[in-house]
């Protein structure tokens, strides 16, 4: 969606132009898979998928919202009567936004935004942090509050864990405020210290596709808690603040010490070993050696799917027809139980990979995969 389309639109619905446009991206995480929510290591890329905003300020304490992509017209909130849990549609993403912002002691007035998203929403490529970021940047600009980017990340985040309700990590949002064109984004999400790393698959031969699989099982919301839990149960058993305390060469002895806490063991050995991933990964990127970070996703699938529990059929057939077709590595991403799988894979593999992956999911009787190639794009910026 062009950033004109989205200014004419607005001024269509508003009455006048607004005062600026803004973009921000969908992402998709490389490797470091539930890690987030234990102070771990997580290695996204912003997609070139975003979310574009038209947005004005008001100065009567309104807030408008409307979504291109949503049934219904206009939705107008009053500031004052913003509060977490009251709002399950998907205003309240960006109403969450406003509502961090002020909690946080920024002045805000009000509100126009009209906004549209190629993002696909639910498929695990964070559509909701496209929208938060994308609204909290606007803000940001137009009222001159001077953020750093991080600070956006963690106000969205808050939106999401408080306003929204789900309890997610801080890499969604930090990847689409932050990442940069033509490099993947290491962040240790117990500091937040960031290190941009290159990554152009093209220029070696390379594409990494993204399968969505177009399934979301019900079950996830209550699972991703259950295993959260199972985490922090674990960190306490171990007598750390996170699992990310464990370290790598200290596994052995760390699951030998939680007895017969068989769940509590499965989980701690995932996160564990996904941060020693994540190193491996920046390593082989930093020494040239990219083709070898396959069978490195492709052992942090195996891990999400038999340790930690997260995987599901159709991220099973993904993973295991690309291997069978040629791919150098594939996982699932994002929280697991549906949405989408990355597969490595030589360009030249490309079609016969997409062909098997077709045909496989019609012989499953599966809905059909949407599948397009994920290049390293920019993170959430100011268009117009
Ligand atoms: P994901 O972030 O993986 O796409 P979520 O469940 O976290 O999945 O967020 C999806 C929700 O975000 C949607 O149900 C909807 O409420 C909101 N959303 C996503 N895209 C749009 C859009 N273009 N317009 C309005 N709301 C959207
Ligand atoms: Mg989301």
């Amino acid at each position: 969606m062009g950033a004109q389309q989205v200014a004419e639109r607005f001024t269509e619905l508003y009455g006048a132009r607004p005062e600026g446009v803004w973009a921000a991206p969908g992402r998709v995480n490389l490797i470091g898979e539930h890690t987030d929510y234990n102070d771990g290591f997580v290695m996204p890329f912003a997609l070139p998928h975003q979310a574009v905003a038209a947005v004005s300020r008001r100065d009567d304490g309104l807030l408008r919202l409307h979504s291109a992509d949503m049934e219904g017209g206009v939705v107008e909130l009053r500031l004052d009567a913003l509060a977490p849990g009251t709002d399950t549609a998907w205003t309240a993403y960006p109403a969450g936004v406003v509502w961090a912002l002020r909690e946080a002691g920024h002045e805000l007035t009000g509100a126009d935004v009209h906004l549209s998203s190629t993002v696909p929403a639910g498929a695990g490529l964070s559509s909701s942090a496209a929208l938060e970021v994308v609204t909290a940047l606007a803000l940001n600009d137009l009222h001159g509050l001077d953020l750093p980017r991080w600070r956006l990340a963690r106000l969205c985040q808050r939106a999401e864990n408080v306003y929204v309700g789900a309890p997610t990590g801080i890499m969604d949002q930090t990847a689409s405020a932050c990442c940069e064109q033509g490099h993947a984004l290491f962040l240790d999400t117990r500091d937040l210290s960031q290190r941009q790393i290159p990554f152009d698959l093209a220029a070696e031969g390379l594409r990494l596709l993204v399968v969505d699989t177009q399934v979301k099982h019900a079950h996830s919301g209550g699972e991703y808690g259950r295993r959260r839990a199972g985490c922090e149960k674990g960190a306490a058993l171990l007598g750390v603040d996170a699992l990310r305390d464990i370290p790598y060469d200290g596994l052995d002895a760390a699951l030998g010490r939680l007895g017969d806490e068989e769940e509590v063991r499965r989980l701690v050995r995932h996160v564990v070993t996904e941060n020693h991933r994540v190193e491996r990964t920046i390593a082989l990127l930093r020494s040239g050696d990219t083709r070898a970070i396959g069978p490195v996703l492709t052992e942090g699938h195996v891990s999400l799917r038999d340790d930690f529990r997260v995987s599901c059929p159709e991220l099973d057939l993904v993973v295991d027809t690309a291997l069978a077709h040629g791919a150098l590595g594939a996982r699932m991403t994002g929280g697991g139980f549906g949405g989408s799988a990355v597969v490595l894979t030589e360009s030249a593999e490309v079609p016969s990979l997409t062909k098997a992956l077709e045909e496989a999911f019609t012989a499953a009787e599966f809905t059909s995969p949407r599948v397009f190639e994920a290049v390293p794009s920019a993170g959430a910026s100011r268009l117009l």
